[in-house]
């Protein structure tokens, strides 16, 4: 139907330019045509995503899915998605309320639109690496007799 619909205006095209005979019509035939092919195709793309998103839904966790590796990419890349907005809204000083979607100032401590207490995210894990590399260092001393090590060390060096 779409097929015949196209070549109705095919010929609708070829007839008005022979009968018209004027290259102005011609040219402003072409343009609607490929406006018209382009907004098609853009409707096909986009009836395209819709059933893509529908199969994703219906597959997605499905192992003997045939779509299993593209659900999997498209869960993953989600998942990614979510952990970059979290990354922004650090950067930017803001915190998204569970309860009700609003973009909250991180120095408050409870959501300024529905009194929810927002849920900040964990410190900086930084901080907590470097503690605990200090304490392995003194452990490690401590256990294997520091002292005469480096008594040891120290002679090696006849200006010390
Ligand atoms: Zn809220």
């Amino acid at each position: 139907m779409a097929m015949d619909f196209l070549k109705n205006i095919g010929e609708k095209v070829s007839e008005t330019g022979k009968a018209v005979g004027g290259k102005t019509k011609q040219v402003s035939e072409i343009a609607k045509i490929t406006y018209k092919i382009t907004a098609e195709e853009k409707a096909v793309e986009e009836l395209y995503a819709i059933l893509g998103k529908a199969c994703y839904e219906a597959e997605n966790a499905k192992a003997e899915s045939p779509y299993f590796g593209q659900c999997e990419e498209i869960s993953a890349k989600m998942d990614g998605i979510e952990e970059l907005k979290k990354q922004l809204n650090t950067i930017k000083g803001i915190v998204v309320c569970e309860n009700c979607k609003a973009e909250i100032s991180a120095e408050n401590d409870f959501c300024g639109k529905c009194g929810a207490k927002l849920v900040k995210p964990v410190e900086e894990p930084v901080a907590v690496e470097d503690v605990v590399v200090d304490h392995e260092e003194t452990v490690e001393a401590d256990a294997c007799g520091a002292d005469a090590v480096i008594d040891e060390e120290k002679s090696d060096y006849p200006n010390k």
